[in-house]
């Protein structure tokens, strides 16, 4: 499903490379990569070993990075990068990462993928003991940990800030002279390490070093920090109280299907979740589509279980400008109808089964039902790869409230009335967890699974804001 029509938004990305003579280029290259990971802002951090210079923006990346900006970063060594994702009231061009903070000791940046669950009770006291927060993102939260930390060496002052945070976070911190890469202690964001020639790179996904030709090294590990300088890489941990919950959508929905997390590849976890939901949830048909971009791979693994042909029943249209990726409900609703067309050659006549990876608000399940159903299929049959979303995310994707999620409020059967289909069923959470296999032991193995189950990997307060109101 398009991110941008069905209100699930994934927060942010991140990339980094140390010891590379083109690194604000590279760093370039890898955010286009990532730009499925947000569309609303984007920026560079470089360094030449003496200072810290950013360009950012709001924007795609060629639009940040457009009219010679690039060159504006000079030609540094390391660079890290973001691109982010945010609706009205968290949006903003101080919110625009990487964050750049400078003072006395030295300068500091830092870009974040994921969201803090403790982020206003840290504020609270950053502010009672005298800090002037700049943004209202989370970010600047560690910032401010770090320069108040007691500890002299930087690594134990990161340390000790990062053992305050609660939530996601895939956080990327540099300084003139090194950098920083740590991961929470669920390891609830995906965040990888590469080689490119003598360079280190970090990336939210693996694609990214595809693109820059960079080498996959390994997954970086609940609860740990890297630190990458001229004299090669370490690693330490944070803390030992870790565990394994990455985020379930990250394989169902939001990475790119050439991306690996922990060693399964996206698009054939996809297929397989798509394989799972035809045992469980066969029907008579004579078509299976999927709904572009993200469905695809379910759809062909449904169609090949169950022996119905798979077909192109929907386009996506590529050419419809950002006009129409607005966070507003009405222009939502429009974009439906400017992204996507049914294929009537495809589907008229036929019986279709419609494989999507998740319903949100229902708006658009049903608009793409009605849409089949005018071209003339005679049965719209919906199948959803993934179980009901029934719960808010607090940990970096904007899954709305539990008011606006039409699983929280109705049955299987008041969906499906709702959204028109003639019939509707969704993968079982055991189902998802066996379908895309990773090599970990237990219930979920190592997956969070929250928004389905409500139960969050993590504390969550009373004052948690969800992720759409801030990053
Ligand atoms: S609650 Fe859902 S969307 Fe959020 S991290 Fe967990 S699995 Fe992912």
């Amino acid at each position: 499903m398009l991110a941008e029509l069905k209100g699930l938004n994934e927060e942010c990305g991140v990339f980094g490379i140390w010891g590379h003579p083109e690194a604000s280029q590279i760093t370039y290259y890898g955010l286009h990569s990532l730009q499925h990971r947000g569309q609303e802002g984007a920026g560079i951090v470089s360094t030449d070993g003496e200072k810290l210079v950013a360009v950012k923006g709001e924007g795609l990346v060629n639009e940040v990075f457009g009219n010679g900006r690039l060159q504006d970063l000079g030609a540094g060594k390391a660079a890290i990068g973001h691109v982010r994702y945010a609706t009205a009231g968290g949006g903003g061009y101080e919110n625009v990462q990487p964050l750049l903070f400078h003072s006395q000791s030295g300068s500091l940046a830092l870009a974040h993928n994921g969201n803090l669950v403790n982020a206003n009770a840290l504020k609270h006291q950053l502010e009672t003991m005298g800090s002037i927060l700049q943004t209202t993102s989370d970010t600047e939260v560690l910032a401010h940990l770090i320069k108040r930390s007691g500890y002299t060496l930087l690594k134990d002052r990161v340390k000790n800030a990062l053992s305050m945070l609660k939530g996601a976070y895939a956080f990327l911190i540099m300084t003139e002279t090194e950098m920083m890469v740590a991961l929470d202690p669920n390891g609830l964001r995906p965040l990888s390490l590469g080689k490119l020639n003598d360079a280190y790179v970090v990336a939210s996904e693996t694609c990214a070093f595809d693109v820059v030709g960079a080498e996959f090294i390994r997954d970086i590990e609940p609860g740990e920090l890297l630190i990458i300088d001229n004299g090669g890489l370490h690693s330490e941990r944070f803390t030992l109280h870790t565990q394994r919950a990455m985020c379930s959508m990250e394989y169902i929905y939001f990475s790119r299907p050439d991306s690996n997390i922990d060693g399964i590849n996206v698009h054939t976890a996809r297929k397989s979740l798509g394989k799972q939901l035809a045992m469980e949830s066969a029907v008579e048909a004579d078509v299976v589509t999927g709904v572009p971009d993200s469905s695809i791979s379910a759809a062909i693994g449904y169609a090949e279980l169950s022996g119905i042909p798979y077909e192109l029943g929907l386009i996506k249209n590529r050419y419809v400008g950002r006009t129409f990726i607005q966070p507003s409900q009405a222009l939502r609703e429009q974009g439906v109808k400017m992204k996507l067309s049914p294929v009537r050659g495809v589907v008229e006549g036929k019986r279709v089964v419609m494989v999507d990876d998740s319903i949100v608000r229902g708006t658009t399940s049903r608009r793409i039902v009605k849409m089949l159903r005018d071209a003339g299929a005679t049965e719209v049959h919906v199948r959803i790869s993934s179980p009901p979303i029934k719960n808010p995310c607090f940990y970096g994707i904007d899954t709305s409230t539990h008011e606006e999620l039409i699983a929280s409020s109705h049955s299987v059967e008041e969906m499906r009335e709702i959204i028109g289909a003639d019939s509707l069923a969704f993968l079982s959470p055991g189902g998802m967890v066996e379908a895309i296999d990773r090599p970990f032991d237990g219930e979920t193995r190592g997956q969070c699974m929250a928004c389905f189950t409500g139960k969050y990997p993590t504390e969550i307060f009373p004052d948690t804001v969800l992720p759409h109101e801030k990053c």
